[in-house]
Order: C-alpha cells, then structure tokens, then sequence
C-alpha cells in the first residue's frame, strides 16, 4: 500500500488525483508560507480501497494516529484534552469539485467534558456551546444520516421562546440547552448517544465521507458532469479556527475577481461572529468584502495581499473561503474558481493582455462547451415585459417556464415535456434533481456564491438569486410580490445575466456571439465578450489541423454553416429529395413492375433532384461537397402498414375496391423488415434497385456541369453508404463512372464510401482501393459495434447503464474510444496503408462533441463534420485539440 496521509505540507497543487483539489490546495497554500491552520489529508487510494473492500485499510488507523501526534505537536494541545482541546474539522474533497459529497463537519473533538475546558479556555462559554452544538448538529445530519430540520426546528423553537429571530441573541444558557435537546435527538433517532470519544468521531466521520462517493447525490452529478465513477475522494483534517468567538472575528468567501464578468475587483461576503457555511447559508445578512476594510484593516490588507499572491500564483481567478479569529486571518480553502462561460472567454483574453498567460495558453482554458453556451438565445430588448422584480443575475441565460416549488414538482412537469422554473427561497443538494430538470432557478434569499448561484452556474443552468422582494412561500405554493399573488403553473421569465424576473414569457432573440458568427455584429463593434471569442476563435482556426465541415442537406443550411465557418459539407443526405410531394414518384418506382414504369418514376424525379443539387453546389460554391446517395430502407418513404391495412379494410367493408392502397399495401407488407436498421438500405438498395443510384450520380454531375457553365465551381463528391465488401462498392463505382462519362463534360468527381460497419474498418485496406475518400459514420459504427439500435436502447435502459457506470457517457454522444474508437482506428491505418494520400473525415454526430473532436485529431482525420450550429464549437475544440500538451 503506498502512503495514505500527507501532511498539508508535504502535497502540492499537482495532486489534485490522490489528495482531491481541496486537498492540494491547501497543502499548495501551506507551502507558499500562507497562513493556513495545519492539517493532513488522507488519500482517495484510502477511499477507492475502502469502497472495493468495504472496509478502512488497517494501515490507515496508524497512519491516521501519526499524523494526529504530529499535529497535536505542532498545535500544543491534544485530541480529547478536558482543559484546552484540540479541534478539527473533517472535510471532503475529491479531484473534481463535486456537490452531492458529504458535508462539513466542523468541531471534531469536542465533547462533555471539553466543552468546560473549551469555555474557559477561550473565556467565552456561549462560543464553546456554539461551537459543541454545531457539532453534534452537523455530526448528526452527516455523518449519522439525520434529518437536519430535526436540529433547525430545535434552533427556531429556542429563538422563539427567546422572542427573537437572531442567532446571535441566544446566550450560552441557552446554546448549552440546545446542545442537551440535540443529543437526546441522536439518541432518539439512531438509537445510539451521541458519541464523546474525539476519534471515534473522527473515525466515523472519515468512513461516512468515503461512503458519501456513492450517495445518490454525488451519483447523479458524476453523470452529469461525465465524472468517472471510479475516482474516490480525499479527506481533509484540519485543526479548527474560529469565526465565532466574537464582533472581532467571522467568515467569508471571495472571488480575486468577478465570476461573471471577469473584471478585476474586490468580490465576496462576510459575515461577523460566525462559523463556516454561516455564511452562504443566508442565516443573517452578510455585508460586501469591501466592508470588511472598516472592521478589520488589517485582516483586510492581509487579504487583498494573499489574493494578489493567489492570482499570480494560479495565474487565473481564484476563489476563496477565509476565517477571522479575533483580528487574525486565516485561509481556508481556494481553487482556480468557477466561472460562468462569458467570464471564462473574457478572463481568458483579459489575461492575455495583462501579460500573464499566451493565446495558446488562453485557448486551453475555455471550452467548446462554454461556447455553445454562450450560443443561446436572450430575452428581446424590444419585447413588452412585466418586470416583477430584479435581483441578482448568478448565472447567464434567458429562461421561461412554469413556477413550480419543490424539486418533485420540477421532475414530473419535465419528464410531461414541460418547461418550469425552480421557485426556492434558497436551495440545497437535496434540489439537484430538480435544477436539472428546469429550465431555470430563482430563489429569494442568498447572493452569487449561495448553493443555488454555485451549482447553476457548474450546470450552466440559468439562474437569479436574492430576489428578497418575493415572498417565497413553498408551503402554499405562492409568490407574494407587490400585493399581486403567482400561483403554481404560472408562466415567469428570468435573465441570469440582469437578474430581472418577469411575469408571462418573453421573446427571445439571438445571443450577441451568435450574431457575430452571423456577421451582423462586428467583432469590434464594441461588445468584449464578442471580442473576447472572435479572438480565441480565429487563434484556433490558426493552429487547428483539424478541417471543418458541415452536415446540411439544403441550400439554407448550407449558406448559415458557410457563415459559421464551415469548410465544405461533410454529409448531404439525400434522403429529403424523395419527400413531400415526389413521394408519388417513389410509390411508382416502388410498385413498378417492369423497366418501363421504373424509368418513368425516375425519370420524374431526376429533374428535381438536379434542381436541389443546383441550389446547394452553388450554396457551397468553391467547397467540398459530400453528397451520400439514398440511405434509409424504401418502406420509410410509404404510408404505414397499420395506416394502409386500416384504410383497406374500411374500403371493403363499405364494399368499396381499394386498388391502389390495396397494392401499396402489398408493397409495404413485401418491404416489411424485422430489424430494417440492417436490412435492405444504404449500398444493399442502389445494387438492388435498377437505376436508382444513377438517377441521383445524373442529377449531381448534371447539376455540376451547369454551374460550371455558368461559370461557378461546384465542388461534389459522390459518397456510398453502408458498404461492408469491396465488391459492392467495385460494382456501385463502375455504374457511377459509366454515368458520370455519360453526362461527359471531363468532371472529376470524387468516389468515396461511408466508414459504418465494423467489417468495413477491418478490411479498409482493401476498400481504400475503390475509394477516393472514406467518411467515418461513427452513429451507425456506433450501433452496428455495440450491437444497439439507437431508437430502441436509449430510452429502454441507458440511463441504467449509466448508473451502473457501464458507460460514464453515452456511446452516442462522445466516441467510445476503446471499441468504436479503436475500429476508426484501424479504418485510418488499413485504408492510408492502400492510399497513404487517402483523404479522411467523419460525419457521425461525434463530430460536433469536444471529447471526440480530440480524438478525431489523434487518429489522424482530414476533418469532422456537424450541424452547422456546432461549427464554432467544432472549430474551437479542433484548436484546442492542437494545442501542445502541457
Ligand atoms: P465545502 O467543500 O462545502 O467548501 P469545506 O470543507 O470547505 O466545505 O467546509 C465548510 C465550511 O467550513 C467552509 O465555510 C469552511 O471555510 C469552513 N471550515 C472548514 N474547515 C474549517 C476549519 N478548520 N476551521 C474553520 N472553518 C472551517
Ligand atoms: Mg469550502
Ligand atoms: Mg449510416
């Protein structure tokens, strides 16, 4: 077994994997000479091994007793002294900063007798009582799993009988009372006393955050968040400071610089005589950071100091949690912060001009997902609105939706397909799944750094906090604001960039990056965020290898990708040219019976055909243009066999001759197929049906020879989906040559096939000798690999698979590396060992997710394809993917 405790001195900000990010951190801070109180994290390979086993590896309990004694050295006093006892807090921590994990437990080590000693001690009983009742508080929800309004309503009934409702007015009488109605509470509810001895606490503590990996929580965020399940978490003692001993000491958070916008500045509360969570909890108002320059000047400038200290040493933002005991400052936590995606970009670039950081540098740190974000639509300047309130934007975005009160409310309206808001007066980890479900969060208490603020800004969820002017009442499922009453179900609409609250829904209207890729917003016009990503965008189009094409099969799609930077079209499916009204033209030349009338029904379609190509190659002018001959299984373009049966029956019945259903219906019934995902489609139905790939190879390389007349240069490439044998695609090659020498005029066109069936991959060595080009069509590799028919498996147990973490991510959404990955794999070696020229892409949706785009630039691809929204995105993470390794 390797070592499982480190003092915070002996980590560093590297071993975010084995000491989780607050334990590195810390130890990070300790060695940079600032003032943290001493601790020892015990690794996540301690959690992992006790997860596999079920139990604490017996090396730990000595590790464990090591590092206390050392601890008790340094600090002078013992674990468990009566007179003047040794306090810590134990704290979770994994590598990626996770809601759902245990919380907090602060004041371990106290007990009966230590309590006395602790009051004396300090010459302050009502901060000891504080102190021993947050402690069996927090020990009784956490670690023993109570339900923490057992311990609030105790609290509230003591302010009450007080006749107050600050926390501050209940003296150590009554604080020590409380501490008697707590205990008796463990007793009551777990059957067991509240237990005195100061490591066992500790102890039970540890294994209740090794267990807390595997709440339900920490689950669903992991899944979420794609964070593999496997990680474990640290945890993180450290000996106790205290923001409760008075007016001259408290806590608070702070950011080196706003999380939402970027702009250097002095950001975050504080909160006098108080202790941990206090203050984001929203017991009592907190007052701005900079306040904190009249209460206490110098614990202020130590402050402001240790954050410059902190910023050049992370070289980024950097946000913070910091006690003052009694005029002195102390650190307690910080880490690269959050940020929201506009902040991230303009942090980023902001950097950049401050000297600190390169563009390369700048590049790494935003991401394409950060960029869809910033894609989405605001609420229309110009619309009519009912403002009802505004508060403070915590998390950017527009979102309307119903007002629902309580998670479950959240969960049912979503999976109805209904869009809600979260209504809180604040929220708490018990509310994730109901954040997830909504469109959007308001709560009426708790500022930019409150549970709500934090968690909505990870989800890049929109969100408005601190509406104080709502009466937030989640019992009656009311809002209460300015005399008028909103029910349940009614429609609202927040902006989590302006905080305003709105009643009814709101237009919305494109967002200002969307703009700029649509060339109606200048980069320089003005907008720093627009700035921000013109500038990280076009460094990327320098540095990526990568290629960037489109999926679009029209005209329109295709001149918004050309917009949003698209270098060709990856995919054109063909399949809308047999839609709508031609569809008549498809059932003939599916019932035909003989040449003659098959021709005719071809013979139909090929001018309209030619007409869509016309409008697209010229759309594309100058670029590639990858159209994939007809695709789908025929019965996909005929009424529906239940549809068709009913209406034939109908017919009889009334003693009426159905004819010509009667015949659709026979076709229909022929075509039938029990898995038509593999039966007669893509390669399988142009070697099958006489004419009809020509049709199409005429209508494109006709529609190529007129623009070319016209003086334009369209760009083809004929594409063959679904081959498996290099035989079909000799066959489909020889007929595309025949009729591409047909329409004449000396046009090269390209000749290439779909890399979509496992076989295929295998044996692309020899495929690669009657192709020009191989597209990877990593959705049906995907289902043909794993044996899943996407329609079927997704909704019938995905989300089982997930949770049994068989798959931290949807094979659909991001490659799976290791099996679909390792047949792209192979399909790049075999068929560049034929062709080392061979030109290679990928058209599957992949090929607009960041994750995959990385490892399409791995393998080698000329370029990935995707919807002409994903472009920036695409173009973004092909930059980035570029970037040497750090
Ligand atoms: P989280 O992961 O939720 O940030 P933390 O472990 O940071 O949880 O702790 C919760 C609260 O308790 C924070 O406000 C933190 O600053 C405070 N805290 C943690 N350890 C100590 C300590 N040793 N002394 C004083 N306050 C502490
Ligand atoms: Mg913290
Ligand atoms: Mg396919």
């Amino acid at each position: 077994m390797p070592k499982l405790v480190y003092d915070f001195a002996e980590g560093n900000k590297d071993l975010k994997q084995l000491l989780g990010g607050k334990g590195a951190n810390l130890a990070e801070m300790t060695n940079l000479g600032l003032p943290v109180p001493p601790g020892f994290t015990i690794t996540a390979d301690a959690c992992r091994a006790y997860l596999s086993t079920g139990a604490v590896p017996a090396e730990l309990a000595d590790e464990i007793d090591h590092h206390v004694a050392l601890l008790e050295q340094k600090m002078g006093k013992k674990l468990g002294q009566a007179d003047d006892p040794l306090l810590v807090s134990v704290r979770s921590g994994a590598a990626v900063s996770m809601p759902g994990m245990m919380e907090t437990v602060l004041n371990v080590g106290l007990n009966d007798d230590s309590v006395n000693g602790l009051a004396h001690q300090s010459g302050n009983p009502r901060f000891a009582w504080d102190a021993y009742r947050r402690l069996v508080q927090m020990f009784g929800k956490t670690v023993l799993g109570m339900d923490g309004e057992v311990f609030e309503d105790a609290i509230e009934a003591a302010k009450q009988a007080k006749g107050t409702r600050n926390d501050l007015d209940l003296d150590a009488d009554d604080l020590q009372r409380l501490v008697g109605t707590f205990k008796q509470a463990v007793h009551d509810h777990t059957g067991r006393e509240f237990p005195q001895d100061p490591r066992t606490q500790m102890d039970l503590a540890i294994e209740a955050v090794f267990d807390s990996w595997n709440a339900d929580r920490a689950i669903l965020y992991r899944r979420q968040e794609r964070i593999p399940a496997d990680l474990g978490t640290a945890v993180n003692i450290c000996s106790m400071v205290f923001g409760n001993l008075g007016m001259d000491s408290g806590t608070g958070v702070a950011f080196t610089r706003d999380p939402s916008s970027g702009q250097p500045g002095v950001y975050g509360d504080y909160l006098q005589n108080a202790q941990g969570e206090d203050v984001v909890a929203g017991i009592r108002n907190t007052v701005p950071l900079a306040e904190l320059e009249q209460l206490d000047k110098t614990s202020y400038d130590d402050l402001m100091r240790i954050m410059a200290t902190l910023e050049g040493h992370y070289r980024d933002l950097c946000d913070i949690e910091f006690t003052v005991e009694r005029g002195k400052l102390w650190m307690l936590q910080t880490r690269v912060g959050k940020r929201t995606a506009a902040a991230a970009f303009r942090i980023a670039t902001s950097l950049i001009d401050e000297g600190v950081i390169d563009t390369g540098e700048a590049l790494g740190r935003v991401k394409g997902a950060q960029l869809a974000q910033l894609m989405f639509p605001r609420f229309d300047a110009d619309a009519d609105k009912d403002l009802i309130t505004k508060a403070i934007g915590a998390s950017p975005g527009a979102a309307s939706g119903q007002v629902v009160f309580t998670s479950a409310a959240a969960v049912e309206a979503a999976e109805r397909g209904e869009k809600v808001i979260l209504v809180r007066r604040e929220t708490n980890p018990d509310d994730l799944h109901g954040m997830i479900a909504a469109q959007g969060i308001l709560t009426s208490r708790g500022g930019k750094t409150s549970h709500a603020a934090v968690v909505a800004r990870g989800m890049g969820k929109t969100c408005v906090c601190g509406a104080e002017d709502l009466d937030v009442n989640v019992a009656k499922g009311t809002i209460a604001v300015d005399g008028t009453v909103l029910e349940a179900g009614e429609l609202i609409s927040i902006d989590g960039t302006t905080g305003e609250v709105f009643r009814g829904e709101v237009q919305v209207v494109p967002s200002p990056v969307v703009q700029y890729f649509e060339g109606t917003l200048a980069p320089d016009a003005g907008d720093e965020l627009v700035a921000s990503v013109h500038r990280l965008i076009k460094y990327a189009d320098d540095v990526r290898r990568l290629g960037v094409r489109t999926n679009a099969d029209t005209a329109d799609d295709a001149a918004r990708a050309r917009r949003f930077g698209a270098e060709g079209i990856g995919l054109c499916r063909t399949e809308h040219m047999f839609l709508g009204e031609r569809r008549e033209s498809v059932e003939r030349l599916i019932l035909a019976d003989n040449d003659a009338d098959r021709d005719t029904a071809l013979a139909e379609l090929e001018p309209l055909q030619r007409d869509d190509f016309l409008e697209l190659l010229d759309a594309m002018d100058g670029l590639p243009v990858t159209i994939r001959l007809i695709d789908p299984p025929l019965h996909e373009f005929l009424p529906s066999m239940e549809e068709l049966a009913v209406k034939v029956a109908v017919a009889r019945e009334r003693g009426e001759e159905p004819g010509h259903d009667a015949a659709l219906l026979a076709a229909v019934e022929r075509l039938h197929e029990q898995n038509p995902m593999l039966g007669l489609r893509g390669v399988r139905l142009g070697l099958v049906i006489p004419g009809l790939f020509a049709m199409q190879v005429r209508a494109i390389a006709t529609a190529a020879l007129e623009l070319r007349r016209r003086g334009r240069d369209p760009r083809p490439e004929i594409m063959i989906p679904l081959v498996g044998a290099v035989q079909e695609l000799h066959l489909v090659r020889d007929e595309v040559e025949r009729v591409l020498a047909e329409v004449g005029g000396g046009q090269e066109i390209p000749i290439g096939t779909m890399i979509e069936l496992p076989r295929a991959a295998v044996i692309a060595d020899q495929i690669a000798e009657a192709a020009d080009f191989f597209s990877f069509g990593t959705n049906d590799l995907t289902q043909t690999t794993w044996g899943f028919s996407r329609d079927d498996v997704e909704g019938a147990f995905f989300s089982r698979y997930l949770e049994k973490g068989i798959f931290a991510v949807s094979p659909f959404e991001s490659i799976d590396r290791e099996g679909v990955g390792a047949l792209v794999r192979t399909g790049v070696d075999r068929g560049r060992a034929t062709k080392p020229g061979l030109k290679l892409g990928v058209c599957g949706e992949h090929g607009g997710d960041p994750d995959s785009i990385h490892f399409f630039h791995e393998v080698g691809l000329d370029y990935v394809s995707c919807s002409p929204f994903r472009l920036p995105v695409a173009r973004l993470e092909a930059g980035r993917a570029a970037l040497p390794a750090e």
